[in-house]
């Protein structure tokens, strides 16, 4: 991992305007971001490649998409109202406020996941932690709600408060009925759903890794209750190898072991089998996606970090410079969250069996992916420097299915034609390929340019192109080039980019 990652990548960010602060021209709030022109394309073809996996490659997974506003009832229901807290610690002084658990991994360099906040208080008592800013005294930890509030109508006496959802899941809990019976679907399937979750962070940081407002693509897959081991894993799951930190091993202080998927089952590491399927779902949609499996492990929770509705959790975790946190997470829900729904909205969310003539609340296992923290995790998986002649190059070594720009297009120099057949090129290109057109400054400054954003291939116009019809083809990781022909460019650059054939061989 280069030095000073974290900073370099959000500086890049920044810098080329992936993703920057709000309102710049205002005042920006904390935790929220605009994404411009190129974390645009990133972020939907990230967006699009959890769909195309999660739900268009499978039949027994269908898409919904939700209201972001929703009624209050709906979180009563799911416990959020009551349980969605963080511990929020207060300066006496100052009156700053903290998040506990994040204040005392600060000060004790140390990570305290899975422990109380009774216990998180006590530590701040034993080893004496003042106020960071002013050196006050700190108050006593009290549960802070997470969930934005708002207003809904325009009559006084209309009953009209609302909240913005705070997770995905709910909506999909709630049109469980509704959806399962216009996509005709039978036990097990799933849904899924990609959108905006608000969470008022008493503590946004690390740039877009904690926002107050994000995007979660999350999946339920409802299971009968006396099925929850009936599934087969791929056979280029079974031995994918995963790092793995079981809250066994965390409670005796262990270091993680290498298994592979089909070991954490047939050890009973897990209780339940779809719960194991999911995880190397995920695992294997991260290597996909050219995430290097060494910067990842996965994580159970210990049963003081398990959400109210969950009975076991595992987090695919990233080593990010702050530390190894929480990438995604995978929760056995249980029966949790229908029953209440059921319970709360007086509705059948049953399900009947048709060969055993039995109605059953279906199980749940949900992945639960945070698409801005995907976003910023392979950006900074992807980042290579390198220093030559005291010059710094930057790279992002994206994968071809994920960079905002796969093809640039340059022109020698803007006389004598070129720039005409460069654009000639261009718009050709266009309908096919995600495509730019630059033409400002040396062609080193432009691959350099290029090579900074993740661009795979670049294309170069040059005097021979006008006689004979062929261009420079440019490799972004080899910096290899090769001559080839106009009129092979889209077919060799489509092999290329889908991965069917290497630069070297082309
Ligand atoms: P954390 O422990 O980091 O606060 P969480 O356990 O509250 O996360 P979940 O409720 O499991 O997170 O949400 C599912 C996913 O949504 C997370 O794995 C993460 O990718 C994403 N996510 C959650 N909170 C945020 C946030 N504030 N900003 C960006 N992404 C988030």
């Amino acid at each position: 991992m280069p030095d000073g990652l974290a900073e370099k990548v959000i500086s890049l960010c920044v810098r080329r305007r992936l993703v920057y602060p709000t309102s710049e021209i205002y005042e920006s709030v904390a935790g929220f971001f605009d994404y411009g022109p190129l974390g645009v394309e990133l972020k939907r073809n990230l967006e699009s490649s959890w769909w195309n996996y999660f739900v268009r490659q499978r039949d027994d997974v269908v898409g919904m998409d939700g209201a972001l506003i929703t009624p209050p009832s709906m979180w009563k229901a799911s416990g959020h109202l009551d349980a969605f807290n963080d511990p929020l610690i207060a300066c006496g002084k100052c009156k700053r406020r903290f998040r506990l658990d994040h204040l005392l991994e600060q000060e004790l360099q140390l990570s305290v996941e899975g422990l109380t906040p009774d216990k998180m208080q006590e530590l701040i008592k034993e080893n004496k932690i003042r106020c960071p800013q002013c050196k006050g005294g700190l108050k006593e930890t009290q549960p802070f709600n997470l969930m934005f509030r708002t207003q809904v109508g325009v009559l006084k006496d209309e009953p009209n408060e609302a909240v913005l959802r705070p997770e995905t899941a709910q909506l999909i809990f709630a049109d469980f009925k509704l959806v399962q019976q216009a996509a005709r679907k039978r036990l097990p399937f799933g849904i899924a759903q990609i959108g905006k979750a608000f969470r008022n962070e008493i503590a946004p940081r690390n740039f877009v890794f904690r926002a107050r407002e994000f995007n979660q693509m999350e999946l339920e897959f409802f299971i009968h209750p006396e099925r929850m081991d009936d599934c087969e894993l791929p056979a280029n799951w079974k031995s994918l190898a995963v790092t793995v930190l079981a809250a066994e091993t965390q409670i005796h202080k262990g270091e993680g072991s290498l298994l592979s998927f089909n070991e954490l089952w047939d050890r009973k590491m897990v209780k339940t089998k779809w719960h194991v399927y999911w995880m190397a779902a995920c695992w294997n949609f991260l290597l996909e996606l050219g995430l290097d499996p060494a910067h990842l492990r996965l994580r159970q929770h210990v049963s003081a970090e398990l959400s109210h509705y969950s009975s076991e959790t595992w987090d695919v975790e990233y080593r990010y410079p702050w530390g190894w946190k929480e990438l995604l997470g995978v929760a056995n829900r249980g029966d949790f969250d229908l029953k209440q729904h059921q319970e709360h909205s007086k509705k059948d969310l049953s399900f009947f069996v048709d060969e055993t003539k039995q109605k059953v609340i279906p199980h749940v296992i949900e992945p639960s992916w945070g698409l801005e923290r995907l976003f910023l995790t392979v950006l900074m998986d992807a980042y290579r420097e390198k220093t030559e002649n005291n010059e710094t190059k930057v790279t992002l070594a994206l994968s071809p299915r994920l960079a905002p720009v796969q093809v640039s297009v340059f022109p020698l120099m803007k006389k004598d034609g070129l720039a005409e057949k460069g654009q000639g090129v261009f718009r050709n290109l266009m309908p096919c390929f995600s495509a730019v057109y630059d033409d400002g400054g040396s062609v080193g400054r432009r691959y350099a340019r290029a090579d900074e954003v993740g661009t795979p291939y670049a294309v170069t116009i040059d005097y021979d192109t006008l006689t004979d019809d062929t261009v420079t083809l440019r490799d972004r990781d080899s910096t290899q080039q090769k001559r080839v022909s106009l009129a092979e460019l889209p077919e060799k650059l489509n092999r290329l980019l889908l991965g069917s054939v290497r630069f070297s061989d082309l």
